[in-house]
Formats: C-alpha cells, structure tokens, sequence
C-alpha cells in the first residue's frame, strides 16, 4: 500500500517535534513543507555567537540525555548529516560549600563509591531501571497508552515517580549530599520537589545518566537541527524560513509545533466552543532565566572534580533547592553546562563558554544575573574575574525568541500531574479538527529534544491518510 501522490503536509514550526514529525511523513512519501516563523530553524535546538565573536553558545537546549535515548532519532542517519556527540568524563557535578563535590559517573558503581553510606541506596533505585533502559525508553517516551515494552520496570519506575522528589530523596538516601544530589536532579521537572511527580524527573534523568549518559553535540545544539532538517530534506521535504502561519492552511494535513497557547488563534472559530475553554484553560509553568558567558579560562570551580562533569548542578543542600523551586526566592538553583571543557570548537583557542539557567516566576521579566553568578562565585571563587562577555535571557525575552516559550516556560506548560493528565488524554495529538495534529512538546511525552512527540503525531496522521491499494 502507498498513500495517495495528492497526499501533502505542512507543518508548523521547525523544531525537533516539528522536524521529526515531517521526516515520518516524508518517509511515508507525503509531500512536506515546513514553516518557521524565525529566520533560523529549531525553535529551542540552535546555537550562536551571543556573545562575542567565535564563542558559539546554545541558545536553548545544550545537554542531551533524552536525544540518544530517542527510539527515532535513533533511526535516522544524522551521523550523515554531521552530527556527533561527546561525553564529558562524568555527567553531572553538584558542588557543596565544604569544597567538595559529589560526582555523577556514567558507571553505576563508581557513582555509589562516591555515595558512600548511600551507595546501595542509589544501586536498589537505579539499578533495575539502568538495566532494563533499552526497552525502558520506549515506555517513557512512548504515547501515553501502550503495551509496556519493560512492564516490571515501568512499574517500579511509576511507583517512586509520582513520588514527590523531597520524600522520595528523604526515605532513600541518609546522606544530606546524596539527597541534595537527586534533589538537583528532579528539579528539571521544574515543579516544587514537595509537588508530584517530580520525582519522575529525577528517576528518569539519572537513570539515562548511567544508562547513556548527558552527551552534548559537537558545535552544539544545533547540529541536531541541521542533521534532521538535512535528513527532512534528503526525503524531499521542504522548509520555509521566515514563514509565520497565522491561520490553519486549507486541504492536506496539519501538523503544529505549538502550544495550546498559539493553537487557539490558529485555528479560532472552527474548534468546538468545548475544545477552545479546553485550550484557554491550559497552564503553563514556571519561566527561565537565561545566561551566556565567554570565559578566558574554564570556571574555577573548589572542587577540581567539577571539571570533568559537562552539567554542574548549583545550589548547595536538598533544602536550598527545594526552597528555590517552591518560592521563586532567595538563592537560585542553577544548572550550569560547560562544553569547552569537553569540545574545543565552541571558543577560540584557550577560550571557553558557559550556559546557566534557573526557574522564575512565569513571564517575569527580572534580571538574575547577580544572583546567579554569586551563586557560581559561591563554589567557584573568582569565577566572575573570568568573564568576557555575557548574554542575558529574561522568560519574556525567551519568548520574544521563541513563541512556545510561554512566558519561559521550556517545558511546553506545566508539569503537574493535573495538566499531565489533561496533556496526555486531551493533547494526544489528533484535534477535534479532521486532519489537525498538535505535535510539538505540550504532547506527551513531553519537553526535551527527542522528537518523539512529532513522531507519535505523526502516526496518528498516517493512521488516517488515505491510502492506494
Ligand atoms: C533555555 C532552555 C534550555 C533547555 N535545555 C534543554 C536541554 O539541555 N536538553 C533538552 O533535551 N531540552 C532542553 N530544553 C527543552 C527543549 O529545547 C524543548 O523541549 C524542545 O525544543 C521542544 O521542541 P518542539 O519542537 O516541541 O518546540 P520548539 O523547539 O519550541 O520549536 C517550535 C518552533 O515552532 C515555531 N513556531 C511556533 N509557532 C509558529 C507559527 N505560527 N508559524 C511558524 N512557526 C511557528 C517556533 O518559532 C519554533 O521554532 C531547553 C529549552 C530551553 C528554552
């Protein structure tokens, strides 16, 4: 069977989900183009000079678990198109105010070594889900109701995932170092680590830390877009720049990498009055400030160790982080990520970058930018000596940057498990409209660059493309 020669496409924004779901159709033989309201490609994947000249910086995403645990991109020839992947010496680094560090290994027993008195602690939660990873991915990022491919893991996985991060963390682990460790982890789910299912986020992180590590792309973020958009195009797919859609295209089928946020105009009176209250009511998380250093040298951290992790969690103790994460106050928990340590070509010679965010309040246009270098100051005395330029991203600016960006929220709305629900009932995929998707990250499985939510979307539009016999 092949789908009829009329059978054509377009997508909506050129994102990973909007890229991977145009090379599923492409490859079914549909005729693709792809709109993107910006000048460049990739919504939240792209790099560039932001600060001073050959300093290249990740505009958003920088460290990719999720990407080489993706059962698609995992099938498309981006080696081909350029892109290659480097593994810092350690995954993570979360410095404390002693001058030590606990480190993250990509080995499972080195990691509880370093753990000490909670290195078994950390075996019994992580070993069974780092084993059984291969198959394990498929369920995390697979469409909300499916066979499990891992069905005991997946189970043991939900039963401590929709576990609050901070009782989760405090009924495993004795050691303030450990917990904070796992703390810092979690708190990517961008939800207070006393909120469920924020430990979903720290399982699933460091799991895929032992199972396949935090790798980052040679030359950054980018490449993951040139690679699949190299991939769209070689299918025959089209991809059109500059090119904002303001209202849903006639004939064909749709696929939008938006928010529900943007849907609601795009498609306006033709939804059912039941769909759009569904829509407006949608809510979005917590925002992130963004900054962007050029370094003359690499951060100085106290803990030497530090250095040979690719992500460093920032903000001492399971309490600090949670108080950050709760209030939106005080002393930020910041992630920070330092590529030049592990791949030269980002800087000029001897040169380096670094890439840090925190949460804040959603759409809150304040500055951080001293709070946050304080806090790196803090593990990391005379960082601040080292700075050559910097680039400043406020949520609203990310927004500016990047319409699903709602109020800086990265993760494509919040990540409650009241929305959770809504998002993988009401927002799987196929709309009220016939031949409409929504594909981008506010489907499950959700936020991170792994392009499994443009590649469910885009099978549930096969499903129901007409067919030749
Ligand atoms: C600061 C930051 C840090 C992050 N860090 C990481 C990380 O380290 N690792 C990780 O895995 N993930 C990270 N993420 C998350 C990740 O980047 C996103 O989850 C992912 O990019 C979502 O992909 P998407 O295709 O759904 O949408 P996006 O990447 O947001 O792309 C949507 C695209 O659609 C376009 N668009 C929207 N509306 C229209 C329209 N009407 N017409 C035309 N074009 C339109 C937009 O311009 C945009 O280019 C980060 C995100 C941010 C912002």
């Amino acid at each position: 069977m092949v789908l009829s020669a009329k059978t054509f496409a377009t997508v909506i924004g050129s994102g990973p989900n909007g890229l991977t779901a145009a090379i599923e159709l492409a490859s079914a033989g549909v005729k693709v183009t792809v709109h993107e309201d910006n000048h460049l490609i990739g919504g939240s994947a792209r790099t560039a000079e932001l600060t001073l000249p050959g300093f290249h910086h990740d505009i958003c995403s920088a460290v990719h678990p999720l990407a080489v645990s993706s059962p698609c991109f995992e099938r498309y020839p981006l080696a081909n198109y350029g892109l290659e992947w480097i593994h810092p010496d350690a995954p993570l680094a979360h410095p404390f105010d002693d001058g030590t560090a606990v480190i993250l290994e990509r080995s499972l027993d080195q990691t509880c070594v370093h753990l000490g008195p909670d290195g078994e602690a950390w075996r019994r939660l992580f070993e069974p889900l780092v084993e059984a990873w291969p198959r394990l991915r498929h369920d995390l990022l697979g469409p909300p109701i499916h066979i499990p491919a891992a069905p005991l893991a997946f189970a043991r996985f939900g039963l401590n995932a929709i576990r609050p991060a901070r009782a989760l963390a405090e009924s495993q682990f004795r050691e303030a170092r450990t917990r904070a460790l796992f703390a810092g982890i979690a708190a990517h789910s961008a939800l207070p680590l006393e909120g469920r299912p924020s430990a979903a986020f720290g399982l699933v992180l460091g799991t895929a830390a032992h199972a396949v590590g935090w790798p980052i792309p040679k030359n950054g973020a980018q490449r993951i877009t040139n690679a699949l958009a190299g991939h769209l195009r070689a299918l025959g797919g089209d991809i059109r720049t500059r090119s904002r859609i303001t209202t849903l295209p006639d004939g064909g089928v749709t696929l939008c990498d938006v928010t529900p946020r943007q849907f609601l105009p795009l498609a306006a009176e033709r939804l059912p009055a039941s769909y759009r209250k569904l829509l407006a009511a949608y809510r979005y998380g917590p925002g992130v400030f963004k900054l962007d250093w050029a370094l003359s040298a690499p951060i100085p951290w106290s803990a030497a160790d530090c250095r040979r992790a690719g992500t460093v969690h920032v903000g001492g103790t399971l309490d600090e982080i949670a108080d950050w994460e709760t209030r939106l106050e005080g002393k930020p928990f910041v992630l920070v990520a330092q590529p030049t340590l592990f791949d030269p070509s980002r800087a000029p010679q001897a040169r380096h970058i670094a890439w840090a965010y925190c949460h804040v309040r959603n759409a809150s246009a304040v500055d951080l930018t001293d709070a946050i270098e304080s806090q790196v100051e803090r593990f990391a005395p005379g960082f601040r000596s080292r700075i050559l330029g910097r680039h400043v991203l406020t949520a609203p600016a990310l927004e500016y940057h990047n319409m699903n960006l709602v109020g800086g929220d990265i993760n494509g709305g919040a990540m409650d498990l009241r929305q959770l629900r809504v998002r993988s009932t009401r927002l799987r995929y196929r709309t009220p409209l016939r031949d409409v998707y929504l594909c981008s990250s506010s489907t499950p499985p959700g936020g991170a660059v792994h392009g499994m939510c443009g590649y469910h979307a885009a099978q549930a539009a096969l499903r129901r493309l007409p067919r030749l016999r």
